[in-house]
């Protein structure tokens, strides 16, 4: 995450929260997504119970947050948010699952990284709406069953194949996200021009939009640095001129590429000669973890056609020699 957002500070965090769309049809982009969400929160509301858990993968910035905010706002009910890492125990769990109230929505951002007893106690929690209580401690410990509120479990993954099978399956409906197009970017930088009060060009919009990785939180952040720039260095408004010059300043890539993508692009290219190389090697030779070399740099990479993955690895292709302005060794291997 730190990544993904090097220069956000508590300003742009506030601001962030402000340019959220409150509702699902406010929510740019992944129709199929939306289409089927609808459907889910629809049917549930008619028949009086509360939606199936929803499971939602896909790389960082997508408005996985986003949606599940709307989620519980379409419904009526009240959010409550947590994350993986913040549950290292079932107890920590079990405390979030008994205080829910009825209908309520828990967020489970990052849910792969859930300390493994407590994953167990999501599966009866989700399945029966029971947590077991452990009372007590080695062989005189019992497990009193504790029945609680329905509730709609929305769980956040940077990628479903990070998850336990039992747990993947428990979910009724799991959303891929994908990355946005650039014209659905361009809607986004316009609505959030619009929420900010800020003059943005038409081709100013599509120039930042190109080079927003994909993602809405790129774009609103890079929106952000040219609105810096132009009142800095202009007279406030968002030209084409502003917006080429900003993003030059911040580094940002025709493609839209920012440090961590070049990084692996480099090592993988100069260390490797294009490959084929594990990722977890690749991973090392630019100082990260696999995971987020592999959940937060890689989609992107691979989806820009820079990057193919074989059985035998990672291998480079030609756009990416080409974009970096290498010339390829003659037994480059793709
Ligand atoms: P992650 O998918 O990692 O959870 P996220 O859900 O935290 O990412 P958000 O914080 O929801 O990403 O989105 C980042 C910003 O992008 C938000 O400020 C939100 O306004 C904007 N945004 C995301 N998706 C959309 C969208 N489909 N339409 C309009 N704005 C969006």
């Amino acid at each position: 995450r730190e990544l993904v957002s090097p220069d956000a500070d508590g300003d742009d965090r506030a601001i962030e929260g402000a340019l959220r769309p409150k509702r699902l049809e406010d929510f740019v982009g992944q129709r199929r997504v939306r289409e089927q969400l609808s459907l889910v929160l629809r049917s549930a509301q008619r028949r009086g119970r509360t939606p199936d858990h929803v499971l939602m993968s896909g790389p960082p910035g997508l408005g996985k947050t986003t949606l599940a905010m709307i989620i519980a706002a379409e419904l009526g009910a009240s959010l409550r948010i947590t994350s993986g890492p913040a549950i290292e125990r079932s107890g920590d769990l079990a405390a979030v699952l008994s205080t829910l109230h009825e209908g309520e929505v828990l967020f489970l951002d990052e849910i792969h990284r859930m300390a493994r007893p407590a994953e167990e106690m999501l599966y009866v929690a989700m399945e029966d709406f029971r947590v077991d209580v452990m009372v007590g401690k080695g062989p005189g410990a019992t497990a009193i069953p504790l029945d609680i509120a329905p509730f709609t479990l929305v769980g956040a993954t940077t990628r479903a194949g990070l998850l336990p099978p039992p747990l993947r399956d428990r979910f009724g409906f799991v959303a891929h996200m994908d990355f946005y197009h650039p014209e659905e970017l361009e809607t986004i930088l316009n609505r959030s021009a619009g929420l900010l009060g800020v003059d943005l060009h038409p081709e100013a919009a599509r120039e930042v939009a190109g080079r927003s990785r994909g993602t809405p939180r790129i774009a609103n952040r890079l929106l952000r640095r040219v609105r810096d720039y132009a009142e800095v260095h202009g007279n406030g408004e968002l030209s084409l001129e502003v917006a080429q010059a900003a993003l030059q300043l911040y580094e940002v890539d025709q493609q839209g590429l920012d440090r961590l993508d070049r990084a692996v692009l480099y090592a993988l290219l100069r260390r490797f000669r294009g490959g084929p190389v594990g990722l977890s090697t690749l991973a090392v030779s630019v100082g990260e973890e696999s995971e987020t070399v592999e959940s937060v740099a890689e989609p992107f990479l691979v989806r820009s056609g820079f990057i193919a993955r074989t059985p035998r690895g990672r291998v480079a292709t030609p756009e990416a020699w080409s974009h970096m302005g290498l010339t390829p060794p003659p037994d480059a291997a793709f």
